[in-house]
């Protein structure tokens, strides 16, 4: 273990020769201990798991400014105390680097709080009440969202359904002057009633949109049910509905999802977000935070919903590394082949079982998404493209290769696959050879295992859905997250179903794939921090990384693994400054 006296940087050459000159003095009587400069905040008596090889267990942690100065027994960093120096007594409890999510929609997340929370409703009924409940409370007209049901949650399921979601009839009969949009839990599909399709014209004539379907019953009447780009038809006869609002009201409505977002980050322990992604608009409102010193933590934002034209033109300018203090970079590109499994829209290379005819859908042509890798390599972008199918995946391996292969002086690009839930086995090997990370997700494991095999079968499950322990094996950088707000945004949680595999119902998905706490725990933390080239200064609790840091209950390292979910955190540090201490309540 590297024993350590660092000073402060911001120590005075006097006190920096005082204690070189007692350290050369007294090193020959052992025991000495001088005098550090004093820091802001450290943390004593813990069991500080670092992720950095070198000094892999520590008792505690010295922090100057938002860096670590020192890292070492509780002996050691006490020296470091001074009179305006916060100390927190740790008692023994667990600090780790703070969480990275990996992949989540950071502003999607506030609304999210800001909208029905769908995620517990335990049956179809549940939510007709919750909906009309809502509309009891909203003048008429006004539209009413929602987000985050999920037919498999329902026990029991509704009597009436196309393709296991109910008719929009129930629904459309409590509220007949409210239009209703209510996103899928995966967002991939959207449910709406009988008021929004007359506001957004649907009708049995309209035609799916490329990349979407309006689903229909066996009469041609549709359902409620808009599956992927089909959703569209309706967001946008609501966006078109709040068009009229002031740039003033839109900018608040901003504000206030950022500071949601953040909240629920930091209470979780997270202290760097992947958002995947936003639009060059929100770019610049993201970026006006960070100068101003007001976002609540670290983003890294991939470009989203922007054409190739326009990115070619602008990619240059919106290029930002550590913007405002180390809180904003930019340097990454989102796309998306395919859908997702529960919704049948996941490109497969055989069809569903559960659905013959389909094999899934192509959201954005490879060709598109070709043209933006070429782009992106040019312009010194990361390319991360949501593929859950072993069809999406394997196109986009296949365009990353040709890229690469085309453009060899480039090195080191780290480009991303999003989720990569679905592989044929021959594609595994590829992610490690052409140096893609998988960007997975723990706890859509275990959220999904009880329906995996139905959509695809046994055999296509147990090799080839949510191959960490394969990839990780055959030499793949693996990423840890959430996708929230599909998923709540627990680090917790999704590192508990990265090392169990274990369902809600206790059974295991293909237990065979697990990861050792050891990789779950990178995978949250040094593994996020290079999959956005910030290894250097992030991921682990090293002298001179930046000061973030989380604190639990409960030591997830090494308590019984049924136990782990029971963690709770305690501080979250970021930056050198604790945002996050869990209330007597939370106890
Ligand atoms: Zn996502």
């Amino acid at each position: 273990m590297r024993r350590l006296a660092e000073p402060d940087q911001r120590a005075t050459r006097g006190a920096w020769a005082a204690t070189v000159a007692c350290a050369l003095l007294l090193a020959i009587a052992a025991g000495c201990r001088p005098a550090a400069a004093p820091v802001d905040l450290v943390l004593l008596n813990g069991r500080v798991v670092t992720v950095d090889a070198e000094v892999p267990e520590a008792e505690a942690v010295a922090m100057a400014g938002d860096t670590i100065v020192a890292v070492g027994s509780t002996s050691e960093i006490q020296r470091y105390v001074g009179p305006n120096t916060e100390v927190l007594d740790l008692e023994g409890q667990l600090a780790i680097p703070g969480f990275i999510e990996g992949h989540g929609h950071f502003l999607n997340l506030g609304r999210s709080k800001m909208i029905l929370d769908l995620t517990t409703a335990r049956t179809w009924d549940d939510i007709v009440a919750m909906v009309a409940d809502a509309a009891s409370r909203t003048p008429p007209g006004e539209w009413i969202q929602g987000r985050g049901w999920h037919q498999e949650k329902w026990d029991p399921p509704p009597a009436v359904t196309v393709d296991g979601v109910p008719l929009h009839h129930d629904l459309s009969r409590v509220t007949p002057n409210h239009p209703v949009f209510l996103t899928h839990a995966s967002g991939h599909a959207g449910f709406v009633n009988a008021k929004a399709m007359e506001v957004a014209r649907v009708t049995r004539r309209t035609a799916n949109p490329p990349g979407g379907e309006i689903v229909k019953d066996e009469r041609g009447e549709p359902t409620g049910l808009m599956r992927e780009t089909a959703q569209r038809l309706v967001s946008a006869a609501m966006e078109a509905a709040t068009a009229g609002r002031s740039p003033e009201d839109i900018r608040s409505e901003m504000h206030r999802q950022v500071e949601l977002a953040g909240e629920e980050a930091l209470a979780n322990g997270v202290t760097t977000f992947h958002d995947a992604g936003s639009n060059f608009a929100t770019i610049d409102f993201l970026r006006g935070l960070a100068e101003a010193g007001e976002l609540p933590l670290r983003l890294y934002v991939m470009v989203r919903r922007e054409s190739n034209e326009v990115m070619a033109e602008k990619l240059p300018q919106y290029r930002m590394i550590g913007a405002g203090n180390g809180f904003l970079t930019v340097r990454a590109i989102k796309r998306q082949i395919d859908g997702a499994l529960g919704s049948h829209g996941a490109w497969l290379l055989e069809p569903y079982v559960d659905l013959p005819t389909s094999s899934g859908l192509t959201l954005e042509t490879v060709e598109d998404i070709r043209r933006t890798a070429e782009i992106a390599i040019q312009n010194g972008f990361q390319v991360n493209t949501h593929a859950i199918g072993d069809r999406g995946n394997r196109e986009v391996l296949d365009i990353y290769e040709q890229v690469f292969r085309a453009n060899p002086d480039k090195t080191d690009v780290r480009w991303r696959i999003e989720h990569a839930q679905h592989l044929h086995p021959a594609d595994i090997p590829r992610f490690g050879q052409l140096g893609v990370i998988a960007s997975m997700q723990g706890v859509h494991c275990t959220s999904d295992g009880p329906w995996v095999p139905e959509r695809i079968g046994e055999e296509r499950a147990r090799t080839g859905a949510y191959m960490w322990r394969s990839l990780i094996d055959a030499g793949a950088v693996v990423t840890n997250g959430t996708d929230v707000p599909v998923e709540k945004i627990n680090p917790i949680a999704s590192f508990h179903a990265s090392v169990t595999r274990r369902l809600a119902d206790g059974r295991q998905f293909f237990p065979e794939q697990r990861m050792t706490r050891e990789e779950a725990l990178r995978s949250y933390t040094i593994n996020n921090a290079y999959a956005a080239f910030e290894e250097d200064v992030k991921g682990s609790i090293t002298r001179g990384k930046l000061a973030d840091i989380v604190v639990l209950s409960r030591d997830i390292m090494t308590v019984p693994e049924d136990e782990i979910p029971t963690a709770q955190v305690v501080y979250t540090i970021l930056g050198g400054e604790v945002l996050y201490r869990r209330t007597a309540m939370a106890q």
